[in-house]
């Protein structure tokens, strides 16, 4: 039994080692997972399952990760004149103290309830009349 496995058996291999350094490459370079497994034509999951098989993969991958992560934009700091960053970042300054204001005032617990009409009274006094009788009998 020292025959070498047969090259035509078996599912191909889609992640071979040219695909996982192009997938880390990309990964490093801040592609978000699901983006570089797409562009490298694997499952987004297929590194998750080679990372529990390959300590090697796993260690790679994380560095990749981390450095992706480093390297991806920063979120920015709040944007002023929202409500949202009055409300979440207690900033008092006045285009967001304006939003918040108004936002309160638009807010749908502030809004007056909608006038309900009552039915109009009879007016025409032919039909009033006629009720009249009616009680009458
Ligand atoms: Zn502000």
């Amino acid at each position: 039994m020292t025959a070498a496995p047969n090259p035509g058996r078996g599912r191909p291999v889609t992640f071979d080692q040219a695909a996982q350094d192009t997938y880390l490459t990309l990964i490093a370079t801040g592609t978000r997972l699901g983006d570089a497994a797409a562009q490298c034509g694997i499952d987004r999951t297929t590194p998750h399952h080679l990372a529990r098989r390959n300590t090697v993969f796993a260690d790679r991958w994380r560095d990749a990760k981390t450095a992706g992560q480093a390297r991806r934009e920063k979120p920015k700091g709040p944007v002023h004149g929202r409500a949202g960053t009055y409300t979440n970042h207690a900033c008092r300054c006045p285009p967001c103290t304006t939003a918040a204001t108004q936002a309160r005032a638009n807010a749908p617990d502030r809004k007056p309830p909608p006038i309900r009409r009552l039915p109009a009274p009879h007016t025409s006094p032919a039909e009033t009349e006629l009720l009249m009788l009616a009680d009458v009998s």
